[in-house]
């Protein structure tokens, strides 16, 4: 039986999550968007929270409070501000890519960093050129010796500046078949290593707490040792870790939902025109009735997906609610920034009211990791009972040849 009463653990994680957004996230809100990072200080404290590692296991340095628990904490941090998920170390999706592609043991030395309270990683997927032959990388994994040497461009890498190490997607020469990504593999780089160079910060339209660049991989070599293969199938596995990352950046769209609605609503019962609150309009009203249902059912379908997962119910189970969620998180967050603008009249527009950051950020977060066309490709995949090609659903890394 599916039951969203929140556990003891998640209840106490609810109220001091939320604490730290009402009192610090949202006042700093500005702040960390005018310095293009989140503080030391706030880091510090969720650092120490280990709120980052909640869903890892125990032996891993996490808290083993599964996908749920994750959920419910990144939509927490995102009534405070939506951006600042995106600019905390840890929250990306090193985490979630590194618990799929490892063994235990290389999970254990790429965690620990984290565990410690340094920055971890980063994920090095899209593309800065295009592949036209198949759905494959154009970053390349040459053998040499008993390793691997990678050459390639890679572009936006989010954390990249702080990342101590890069899990980084290639393609591995001489093993493609004629199965869709089937040379691909996943190798851990670090920082320090030869060849490796970071590239310049995207400027981007929302999120400016959080960097994003570009990663350059001019004959980087790596050992075997440092190959994630993602148990029996690296395919799978990769897709499990886009959908259970896309579904925390769901939870994000989440948050922002439902601040946003809590911001305009109170708007509109201050805002007079004609002699009464612009919220007894009822154009107005059946506007904030609307968003309100897109909050609270993005909400919902989010702590489905996740209980999905944390129930261990069929793979086809969980990226179906997963896909379902996302998607309808991602327009959700659409539409409750823009009738927050909307509805604010004149003052949305302007810099003085946080709404037109809500819907900047908005907008950003909806293409990271699965778009919801992405997500709406799975779901009508599994709702017309087709067959799920990961070729048809993986996001393919090699869009973005408009960059120069
Ligand atoms: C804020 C942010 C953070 C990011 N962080 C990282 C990161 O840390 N590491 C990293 O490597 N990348 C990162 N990315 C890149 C991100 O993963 C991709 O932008 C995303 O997967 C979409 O892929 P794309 O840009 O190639 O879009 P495209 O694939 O070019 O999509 C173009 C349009 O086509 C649609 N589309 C594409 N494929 C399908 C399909 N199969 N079915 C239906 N519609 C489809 C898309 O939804 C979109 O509307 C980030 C992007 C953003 C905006």
């Amino acid at each position: 039986m599916i039951s969203f009463e929140p556990t003891e653990d998640q209840r106490l994680i609810q109220e001091t999550v939320g604490e730290l957004a009402k009192t610090t996230l949202a006042p700093r809100a500005r702040e960390f968007e005018a310095a293009r990072e989140v503080a030391d200080d706030v880091q510090q404290v969720i650092g120490e929270m280990g709120l980052a590692l909640a869903a890892v296991p125990e032996a891993h340095g996490g808290q083993e409070l599964g996908l749920l628990t994750a959920v419910l904490i990144n939509e927490g941090l995102s009534r405070g501000d939506s951006a600042t998920p995106f600019g905390l170390h840890g929250f990306g999706p090193y985490v979630w890519a590194a618990q799929e592609l490892a063994s235990s043991d290389q999970l254990t030395d790429l965690l620990t960093p984290l565990a410690a309270g340094k920055p971890g990683g980063a994920v090095a997927w899209s593309e800065v050129k295009a592949r036209k032959d198949r759905a494959a990388f154009v970053t390349t994994a040459s053998k040499s010796g008993d390793g691997y040497t990678l050459s390639g461009s890679k572009c936006f890498v989010g954390g990249v500046a702080a990342a101590d190490r890069f899990i980084v997607f290639a393609d591995v020469e001489g093993e493609a078949t004629d199965a869709p990504w089937s040379g691909s593999g996943a190798f851990v780089v670090k920082r320090d290593a030869p060849g490796l160079k970071l590239g310049k910060r995207h400027e981007t339209l929302g999120l400016a707490c959080a960097d994003f660049g570009r990663l350059e991989l001019d004959g980087v070599d790596v050992n075997e040792a440092d190959r994630l293969r993602g148990g029996d199938d690296f395919v799978a596995a990769t897709l499990r870790f886009f959908a259970r990352y896309s579904l925390t950046v769901a939870a994000r769209q989440v948050g922002l939902c439902k601040s946003s609605f809590d911001i305009t609503r109170d708007y509109c019962d201050i805002r007079e025109a004609f002699g009464k609150p612009i919220g007894h309009f009822q154009a107005v009203a059946f506007t904030l009735a609307d968003r309100h249902m897109d909050a609270e059912s993005a909400g919902e379908l989010c702590r489905r997906a996740a209980w999905a997962w944390d129930a261990r119910k069929p793979f086809e189970t969980c990226l179906a609610y997963t896909a379902q969620a996302v998607a309808h998180a991602h327009e959700a967050a659409m539409r409750c920034g823009d009738d927050a603008v909307q509805l604010h009249g004149g003052a949305g527009f302007m810099r003085d009211v946080i709404v037109e950051k809500m819907m900047r950020d908005a907008k950003q977060t909806a293409l990271v990791g699965m778009t919801a066309e992405q997500m709406d490709q799975v779901a009508a995949l599994v709702a017309c009972r087709a067959k799920l090609t990961p070729e048809l659903v993986l996001p393919t890394p090699d869009a973005q040849a408009i960059l120069t």
